[in-house]
């Protein structure tokens, strides 16, 4: 720190080893201004004018006094000029030490005050003087006795300028210290306060100063955060450690480098430096932040913006605090949550922002999530940088697992990690937080996480909102449960595969920058009812450890136009996070053959298509729609879905399959029941065999008999009449006599 005003007179034999060593030479020379004061005080109203009666009456004599001509009243007195040398040499002693100390590296508070918010020495002596009555009691009846009324014990505007200067132009120049905007009022660092005593009202000079508490804690010593800031900051001394920021390893570089050559220039005018960091939540922002701080080795003042800021009347006054706050830790500034913050011409937050790291600021963070468009206007006088940080590519995530699972020290880390960040679009706080809250859901049984353990944390950090708009598909069928012909059972093992190596594909080999579209998994599932989509679709989210989905489009798709893209990029956005499988039934409501333009309507569903169309193609998970009604897809659209699986009607081969499988280990079934048969006579898709099965279970237990022929016949019965299938007696009638 540079005191030039000091260091002209500096001397090398001594200095203050401790700030406090200064502060009581301070009050030294406090001492000799009050000396200085009361003899001319006595001077100026002997004691037999001082009578108990003056708060009531005022006397001749005293008004004989007060207009005695004013240089009758300044007469000099010997004792006074002794005091005025002793102070002389005494601030001499203070300034020669403290430039040494400052020399030596010693920190002292109060030139350091004065350097940060370039009080001058005036300005220094005045908050001496407040500063004096809350280290000494003494100085309550000593300032009581200056202003002649034993109630007022705190220095008022006119003790300061009594004690501190010589003369009455010196005084009345002195007066603009005093000003709501000279630095010591303008930063808050004293308060005036109106004597209540008054019934007339205070003049100016008969305000009471008052030292902020935060600035009497710096002078002393004490420079914990501002307990104003303290529910809605964190004060952190953050490392250089660029390892744990997982952003885009080009603005990473570019950034440091910004940093580094912004603050080599040590000049008045450097810039004041605003960074806005946007992105979801857990990208790194304040990480990223911490990074560059670290490498100043400066500390950061992390404040909650919406919580700081929640009183509009009280908007301005909090954020000159932070800021304050900010100075006097030497601190950046980072403001999180910038984005709930109002907007409005009223509230005027943006400006007091700007406004506020216009006069303390230095360095600031502003992190949201929302892009910026008028707001950075702002700091048109500043060095503004936007930066969107976005939720980073497989490798930066598989990087962001290994640094968080390396403490844990688990088998197979490359394996789990591929896996990891290729099916989960995690942000590395997402994914510290997963790890955390496996090791939560582990603490009690003692045993070491496994890969599964971490695939349930990620779904738990993830599709929150999701299940508000869609239903999650239980994901239990494997593979085994599952029966349809060797091609279509080779097409879903075959879209696992794409999805399980997509990061090494499109990430490492590099197909992601060399195709523009085309890679995003779209499949679609046509079939008549009951044949299996639903199924496969579970079969696939277990098989991947994916949640599934299923929307229900004719919920999604709006009359209202513009509401339909709204309500799906909700969804897509929801999902993006665990790159859940989107299971969207009877998609052909939406993609059904896009229709010539005739009207506004039409135009508008088209519209919806390729919005969808565009989704579909930027999301990393898969999206499955189902169809039965595959002749009324749109040609151009089914030309997009990388696989298209058509679920056939079951042929008696796979019936039977399908019949065995649907019997429970645990259920009481007949050992006669005739597989064969059923398969053969009922000509059923899965869904009905499964109802057909059902139906039959409850019969039997409403009978107390296990599953037999008789149930399964009735329940077949009941499904033919249900989905309206003319049910003949005598088709299974062999069977009725067997059973
Ligand atoms: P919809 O078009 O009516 O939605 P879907 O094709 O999605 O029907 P699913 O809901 O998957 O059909 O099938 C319903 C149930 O029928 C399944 O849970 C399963 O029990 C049974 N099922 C259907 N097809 C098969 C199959 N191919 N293999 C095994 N079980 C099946």
């Amino acid at each position: 720190m540079k005191l030039n005003h000091l260091q002209d007179t500096a001397k090398t034999e001594a200095l203050y080893r401790h700030s406090s060593e200064q502060l009581c030479d301070a009050l030294r020379k406090i001492d000799l201004l009050i000396q200085r004061r009361t003899l001319m005080f006595r001077q100026a109203a002997p004691e037999p004018l001082r009578t108990d009666l003056t708060h009531v009456y005022i006397s001749h004599e005293e008004v004989n006094h007060l207009l005695r001509p004013t240089a009758a009243a300044n007469a000099t007195h010997p004792e006074i000029e002794r005091i005025a040398k002793a102070i002389e040499a005494l601030q001499k002693e203070i300034q020669n030490k403290a430039v040494q100390s400052l020399q030596q590296g010693i920190f002292l508070a109060l030139p350091n005050l004065a350097h940060i918010f370039s009080l001058s020495p005036f300005e220094c002596e005045i908050l001496l003087i407040c500063l004096a009555p809350e280290l000494d009691r003494k100085y309550d009846k000593l300032y009581a006795y200056l202003q002649d009324d034993i109630t007022r014990k705190k220095p008022s505007v006119d003790l300061a300028l009594d004690l501190l200067c010589a003369s009455e132009a010196e005084r009345w120049e002195a007066r603009s210290s005093f000003s709501p905007q000279a630095p010591l009022f303008r930063t808050g660092l004293l308060q005036v306060v109106e004597d209540m005593q008054s019934p007339s009202g205070s003049s100016d000079l008969a305000r009471f100063l008052k030292l902020d508490p935060r600035i009497l804690n710096y002078l002393l010593g004490a420079n914990q955060v501002d307990a104003g800031l303290t529910d809605v900051s964190k004060l952190i001394l953050p490392q250089a450690n660029p390892g744990s920021v997982f952003i885009d390893p080009a603005l990473h570089k570019s950034l440091l480098e910004l940093m580094r050559l912004h603050f080599l220039d040590q000049s008045k005018d450097r810039k004041k430096l605003v960074f806005h960091f946007y992105g979801p939540e857990g990208v790194g922002k304040k990480e990223l932040a911490a990074v560059l701080c670290g490498l100043l080795g400066i500390p950061l003042l992390i404040l909650d913006a919406p919580l700081l800021l929640k009183d509009p009347q009280e908007m301005e006054d909090h954020l000159r605090q932070a800021f304050r706050e900010g100075l006097l830790q030497q601190a950046a500034i980072f403001l999180e949550g910038i984005d709930a913050l109002p907007q409005t011409n009223e509230t005027h937050c943006f400006k007091y922002l700007a406004q506020a790291m216009r006069q303390y600021g230095w360095l600031c963070f502003l992190s949201g999530e929302k892009a910026w468009a008028q707001q950075a206007n702002l700091f048109q006088d500043m060095l503004f940088q936007s930066h969107h940080l976005p939720v980073p590519a497989a490798p930066l995530r598989k990087a962001a697992w290994i640094y968080y699972l390396r403490p844990l020290d688990v088998e197979n880390a490359q394996v789990w990690t591929e896996a990891l960040s290729g099916q989960f679009r995690l942000s590395p706080g997402q994914i510290r937080d997963a790890v955390q809250f496996a090791q939560c859901q582990k603490a009690l049984s003692g045993s070491k996480i496994t890969c599964a353990d971490l695939f349930t944390a990620c779904r738990s950090q993830s599709n929150q909102k999701l299940q508000d708009m869609a239903r999650k598909i239980s994901k239990r069928a494997r593979w085994e449960d599952i029966v349809l012909p060797e091609s279509q059972l080779a097409q879903l093992k075959e879209i696992c595969t794409q999805v399980k190596h997509r990061s090494q594909v499109f990430g490492e080999w590099g197909f992601d920058q060399k195709l523009s579209y085309g890679k995003g998994l779209s499949v679609l599932f046509s079939g008549p009812p009951g044949t299996g989509k639903t199924l496969a679709a579970e079969v696939i989210a277990h098989a991947l450890g994916l949640d599934c989905y299923q929307i229900d489009l004719s919920g999604l798709v709006s009359k209202y136009i513009g509401e339909t893209e709204k309500n799906l990029a909700k969804v897509f956005q929801e999902a993006e996070t665990s790159n859940a499988i989107l299971f969207f039934d009877e998609a052909d409501a939406l993609f059904g053959k896009r229709t010539e333009v005739s009207d506004a309507h039409d135009r508008y569903a088209n519209i919806e298509t390729s919005y969808l169309l565009q989704k579909m193609e930027e999301y990393e998970g898969i999206v499955i729609l189902a169809t039965n009604l595959r002749d009324n897809m749109d040609e151009a659209f089914t030309r997009r879905i990388r696989f298209i699986v058509e679920f056939p009607f079951p042929e008696a081969a796979q019936r039977l399959a399908i019949w065995k499988q649907h019997f429970p280990k645990e259920a009481p079934v007949d050992e006669d029941i005739d597989y064969d048969f059923l398969s053969k006579k009922v000509q059923v898709a899965g869904g009905n065999i499964k109802n057909i099965v059902l139906n039959a279970a409850f019969l039997a237990a409403e009978n107390r008999q296990p599953i037999g022929m008789d149930h399964l016949i009735q329940g077949t019965k009941r499904e033919y009449e249900k989905i309206g299938k003319l049910w003949d007696d005598n088709r299974l009638a062999p069977m009725k006599e067997k059973g």
